[in-house]
């Protein structure tokens, strides 16, 4: 091709032979987050780069070297790298937050980031995330990591680790930083350069830097579970209980600081290792001083959000269930222009009851058209040609078992065509019960 119009790197095209297995995803991430009281949130594709600078954080990764930036105008816009800070501007701009405490959304969106390429990591990506807004109390904690077990439970998926991690608030941060700085000062010729400019900013960053020498050398860190002060550890302990009694296994790991600037006290992530470094599924925290930092009032609030990618690479891996796509239910072949006529009729009564009514609009001849259902997979076949319309009826073909039955090409075809359909979606149940190996 010497048009520059491939793909560009780290993006994906989802193709139709596999959307349902995201609208799988999306279903039971809906429903269950709507089950526990959220509703859903649609925000803007990008937004004033300000906005992620005050919230991610100027000494992040995704604000230092992945935020994709356009100027237009004068004004600066950035591709929204993240959900959260969207929302909380929405929820801020649109007065969500005077309505009746917690508000709860929930969003699917793309995200971008200029990242390395790699299986898991692209440069857009696809989220389904959540907000609850307007509770400082651990039960909501417990709620929403609650949730994003239960969504990773309904696709079915195993040996999926909880960590969770408190990281104090700006009042038990102060001594942590004092001591992150001493030990990283000591060992500061070994940091790479972006870890020695966090030195003074932002020391904790410097545990979630991806550089495997900052890795090692952090390894031996102070841990910030040893500096939090009574609030913050007391909540911690609090979310530990309510973990403990709604049965979720969880591992505290102090390491877990998570790579927006925003998170206070709770941290958590859901980990598998089964796909290599880009393990985290899910990752999330409260953010009680967010809302403030964006010009609200001092709301508590907290949030998680799930690469869709990541979950899909391992219910793949894990042969997880998807809904079965849906198939063409009945197809139409025709002969001469009557033919096609009446099909056009009954193709859109067909239809206005749901079913996947197709036939020819490309010309072929009626052998051909009769392949074309075939590859499509169509459940049922009607020919119609002048012998037909002469005796108005018509053989209907059950593609699978090949048998045909006659039926009216009159008012009552739909209905007629309805219970043949039901009788055999019936059968198709028993068969499983029985023993078939029904798959999808
Ligand atoms: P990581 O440590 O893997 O870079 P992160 O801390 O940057 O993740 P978050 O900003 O918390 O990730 O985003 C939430 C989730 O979005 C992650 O847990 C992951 O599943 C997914 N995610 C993040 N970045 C990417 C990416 N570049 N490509 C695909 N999925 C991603
Ligand atoms: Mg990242």
């Amino acid at each position: 091709m010497s048009l520059n119009i491939k793909r560009p790197n780290g993006t994906e095209d989802i193709l139709p032979s596999d959307v349902h297995k995201w609208h799988t995803v999306e279903k039971i991430a809906r429903e269950t987050a709507e089950s526990f009281g959220f509703s859903e949130i649609r925000i803007p594709t990008f937004e004033n780069t300000e906005l992620f600078q005050r919230s991610v954080g100027e000494t992040t990764d995704v604000v230092q070297k992945e935020m994709y930036t356009v100027i237009a105008k004068e004004t600066k816009f950035t591709l929204r790298p993240e959900g959260t800070a969207g929302t909380i501007r929405a929820m801020l701009q649109n007065g969500l937050l005077n309505e009746a405490l917690p508000q709860r959304v929930y969003y699917i969106l793309s995200c971008f980031r200029h990242e390395r390429p790699q299986a898991g990591r692209l440069r857009e990506f696809h989220q389904f995330g959540l907000e609850m807004a307007g509770s400082a109390e651990p039960s909501a904690d417990a709620e929403v990591i609650s949730l994003a077990k239960n969504i990773l439970d309904r696709l079915g998926l195993k040996n999926i680790e909880l960590y969770i991690n408190s990281i104090g608030c700006p009042k038990c941060r102060s001594e942590y930083h004092k001591a992150l700085r001493s030990y990283f000062s000591e060992r500061k010729e070994n940091l790479c350069d972006t870890c020695i400019e966090r030195l003074e900013k932002n020391p904790m960053r410097i545990l979630d830097c991806k550089s495997p020498v900052c890795q090692e050398i952090a390894k031996n860190a102070p841990v910030i579970l040893d500096y939090l002060c009574e609030d913050c550890s007391g909540h911690f302990e609090k979310l530990k209980k309510y973990l403990a009694n709604l049965k979720i296994d969880f591992k505290v790991n102090p390491k877990i600081v998570r790579g927006l600037d925003y998170y206070t006290k709770t941290v958590f992530e859901f980990v598998t290792t089964e796909i290599g470094a880009q393990g985290t599924v899910c990752g999330g925290g409260r953010y009680d001083g967010l809302i403030e930092q964006l010009g609200g009032k001092s709301t508590s609030a907290l949030g998680f959000a799930m690469g869709i990618e990541r979950l899909l690479i391992v219910m793949d891996k894990q042969k997880c269930d998807f809904m079965t796509p849906k198939k063409c239910d009945i197809y139409f072949a025709t002969m001469g222009e009557n033919a096609l006529e009446k099909a056009m009729n009954i193709s859109h009564e067909l239809r206005d009851f749901g079913y996947r009514a197709e036939f020819d609009l490309i010309g072929r001849g009626i052998k051909a058209q009769m392949k074309y259902a075939n590859k499509i997979g169509a459940v049922f076949t009607v020919v119609i040609g002048d012998n037909e319309l002469e005796t108005g009826k018509v053989k209907i073909k059950d593609m699978e078992k090949g048998t045909e039955i006659e039926i009216a090409l009159d008012d009552k075809f739909r209905i007629n065509f309805e219970s043949l359909y039901f009788n055999k979606m019936m059968d198709s149940i028993d068969d499983t019960e029985i023993g078939g190996n029904e798959n999808g």
